[in-house]
């Protein structure tokens, strides 16, 4: 006999609450503390951007490091930096936060949506070679959920094309494809410090690169292509933002730096956990993570198949809810390319630009994007929100409720 579900109910699975942390501790206070009694925030002056700017480049192995505002700056910072602008298209996931592509579209290129693959949630490397033409510039890739693309063959086509790599690792950081980190194999590697990442400052962001110029470049963007040289002899030789990061943030980043290969360690230890229920569970399928990868796991992922386990994405989603454990279905409704932005051209309102323009010969319409996969792996997406702070319990809890919650429904079949 199959035991109630809570949502019908019977007794939740989940009985205590979810253990919790501290993200930000005595690390965190005394590099704010330090910076605060040298009265000034600036990022040039508190020496706190420059200070998180090499322990990122000595967790990563590279030599430049260029801090900015957010996740979605340091995109846009490195899109610039490439010199890629209006006429331009970049390939990209059909599945992503709209921080991949906001910079893009304000550097007056194409995003080019990419079909996304069923079983790593990443974009599907056989899509890549078709939608490539003359105007290609350049591929975004996206490391979903803290899951490494395949680099190799990414990294082959676009030498084969000469295109440029930008790796958005904002779900990623630390993740490795086959022992190499993500971020360090692209052109330029960009992370995102937002609330919800993995580490956080508040906002901000960050770009990883071994190309001077690039790096050079990119801190002209995040700073209205000011020259900070002394004595000052250009300003503003070109069109550039403010993206300019605030010590604070950066005190704040240097310390919570120090903290994530601990904290992908343990998401990655929880998420294993979970992958040997599920392996049981026929219907649900985790997340494919390719052979001597690491996947650093933002959120733990499956695809659920309504046929063999039962029971609708949605229903099983609040079954699961109604045991106690936090878990909802795919984190956007729909793929990119049915967003207003695209599907009405509306990224400059009124004017049709970049999808259209005489000057560059464009006339782009998403109405008939080619992603026959992307729509139905969002309906099929189960997300269970984990966290490092997860405890043994917590993770015992998580596995006994899919159980029951398969059970349960494999039982009316
Ligand atoms: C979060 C995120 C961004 C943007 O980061 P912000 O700091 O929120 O601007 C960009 N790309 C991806 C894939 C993200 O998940």
């Amino acid at each position: 006999m199959s035991e109630l579900l809570a949502l019908y109910g019977g007794p939740k699975s989940k009985t205590t609450p979810f253990a919790t942390g501290k993200r930000f501790t005595s690390e965190e206070v005394n590099e704010v503390t330090e910076l605060l009694q040298g009265n000034s925030l600036f990022y040039r002056n508190g020496g706190k951007t420059a200070k998180m700017e090499e322990r990122m480049c000595e967790l990563y192995c590279m030599q430049y490091a260029v801090a900015c505002s957010s996740g979605t700056a340091a995109v846009h910072i490195a899109v610039a930096a490439l010199g890629i602008g209006p006429g331009d298209e970049v390939l990209m996931p059909a599945i992503t936060d709209m921080g991949s592509i906001i910079g893009v579209l304000y550097q007056g290129a194409i995003p080019i949506f990419l079909d996304m693959d069923q079983d790593t949630f990443n974009f599907d490397i056989n899509d890549l070679e078709k939608k490539i033409t003359p105007k290609t510039k350049a591929i975004m890739v996206v490391h979903y959920m803290g899951n490494p693309c395949n680099m190799d063959a990414i990294m082959d086509m676009a030498g084969k094309h000469n295109l440029y790599v930008i790796e958005d690792c904002a779900q990623s950081p630390h993740a490795r494809h086959k022992g190499k980190l993500v971020g360090t194999m692209g052109h330029i590697g960009c992370f995102s410090f937002n609330d919800i990442k993995h580490v956080s400052t508040g906002d901000g962001g960050i770009c990883i690169t071994n190309d001077a110029n690039l790096a050079g470049q990119m801190r002209m963007y995040t700073d209205k292509a000011y020259c900070r040289k002394t004595p000052v002899v250009k300003f503003s030789e070109f069109l550039a933002p403010n993206y300019r990061i605030s010590d604070l943030c950066s005190a704040v980043g240097y310390a919570q730096l120090g903290k994530l290969d601990a904290l992908t360690k343990r998401r990655h230890y929880i998420a294993q956990a979970i992958n040997k229920t599920m392996e049981s569970i026929d219907g649900l399928n985790p997340m494919q993570v390719s052979e001597g990868s690491f996947c650093s796991y933002w959120f733990y992922l499956a695809r659920l198949e309504e046929d063999e386990i039962g029971v609708s994405r949605n229903e099983f989603v609040e079954a699961m809810n109604g045991e106690g454990i936090p878990v909802n279905g795919s984190h956007t409704p729909t793929p990119v390319y049915d967003y207003g932005v695209f599907k009405n051209l509306n990224a400059f309102p009124g004017t049709g630009y970049p999808f259209v323009s005489k000057d560059f010969d464009s006339n782009y319409s998403y109405k008939n994007t080619d992603c026959p996969n992307a729509q139905p792996l969002l309906d099929k997406t189960v997300i269970i929100r984990i966290n490092e702070f997860f405890s043994d319990q917590d993770i015992a809890d998580i596995c006994k409720a899919l159980e029951k919650v398969a059970k349960y429904y494999r039982k009316g079949k």
